[in-house]
């Protein structure tokens, strides 16, 4: 089996649905309220154990009732929380409020997540010992650039998910072996509009890039070889939440099993497919005979 480990956030998304969000002083009554356990790292690291890898899970919960839901929900998908910290204070938390239309506003306080801000005593043994590093930036950047600069040292793969989108240092671009940004994020570190050229214009920055195009698919650019377009299967959309990191968690395993550069695409692409056709971030994130299934 491959292992990946996942250095990021926890996140419990605290979501209350209402008919209009609420303006500046005023109250309104909302139709009900989810909490739904996530958090980028969280996400990656479940879609990358349901699609067959050994996965550890470096970052930190609090010592509240939802570091204990959050711990419980990545254990029960597989993911070793060994190296996951339980901190004094409460977890991470998206408040996040979703109207009728679809649109939401979200206030994400980091709590435990804003305590890992560097590398704590054996997360660079765990990091050496995996084949993949997969990093976001839902963690404070330094702790990012030390787990990228320690897979590098090591000879270890990373894969960056620049969400949210920030200006990216030049020694995380330098440990940095593929870049994995949606459309709006390769434009917004670009500069470039069209996402075929924004793509290309990554190549300045890292080796690799994947630019995912929502139900398109995904862009494929390398300093070394040709692009490549890989369409998305066609599915009925019920909740794309997640889509993007169930697609950044199959990627790194089929690349870990050495798995063609297009047939890891295309492989994270149907993983992705499926989450998208049910409701759910880490909840819609398919197990690899499901995602087998849908390749073939
Ligand atoms: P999210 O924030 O919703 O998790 P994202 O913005 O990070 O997603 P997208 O580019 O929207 O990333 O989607 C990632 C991948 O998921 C796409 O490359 C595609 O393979 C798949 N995907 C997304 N939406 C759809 C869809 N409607 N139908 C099929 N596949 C989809």
């Amino acid at each position: 089996m491959t292992h990946i480990a996942v250095l990021g956030s926890t996140n419990m998304d605290l979501v209350a649905f209402v008919a209009k969000a609420p303006q500046r002083g005023e109250t309104v009554t909302g139709r009900e309220f989810r909490t739904i356990p996530g958090g980028k790292g969280a996400n990656q690291a479940i879609a990358a154990a349901r699609a067959g890898a050994t996965v550890s899970m470096i970052g930190a919960v609090g010592n509240d009732a939802a570091g204990t839901r959050l711990r419980e929900t990545l254990e029960h998908s597989g993911v070793d929380t060994d190296f996951l910290r339980t901190v004094e204070g409460p977890s991470g938390t998206a408040h996040i409020v979703v109207d009728d239309e679809g649109g939401n506003s979200i206030v994400v306080v980091p709590g435990a997540n804003g305590t890992v801000d560097h590398l704590s005593p054996g997360d660079e043994g765990l990091i050496a010992s995996a084949d993949t590093l997969l990093l976001q930036l839902e963690i404070p950047l330094a702790a990012v650039v030390a787990g990228a600069a320690a897979a590098h040292r090591h000879g270890v793969r990373t894969i960056l998910t620049p969400s949210p989108v920030q200006p990216l240092p030049p020694e995380l671009l330098a440990a940095t072996d593929l870049l994995v940004p949606n459309q709006y994020e390769a434009i917004t570190l670009t500069g470039r509009t069209d996402p075929r050229e924004a793509a290309t214009a990554l190549l300045e920055l890292v080796p690799r890039a994947v630019v995912t195009l929502g139900a398109t698919g995904c862009l494929y650019v390398s300093r070394d070889a040709e692009p490549l377009v890989v369409p998305a299967p066609r599915v009925e959309a019920v909740d794309t939440t997640g889509a993007g990191d169930t697609f950044t968690g199959a990627l790194a395993v089929a690349l870990a099993e050495e798995k063609p550069v297009r047939e890891a695409l295309s492989w994270a692409a149907a993983a992705a497919s499926l989450s998208v056709e049910r409701a759910g971030a880490s909840a819609s994130m398919p197990y690899r005979p499901e995602i087998d299934a849908r390749f073939t």
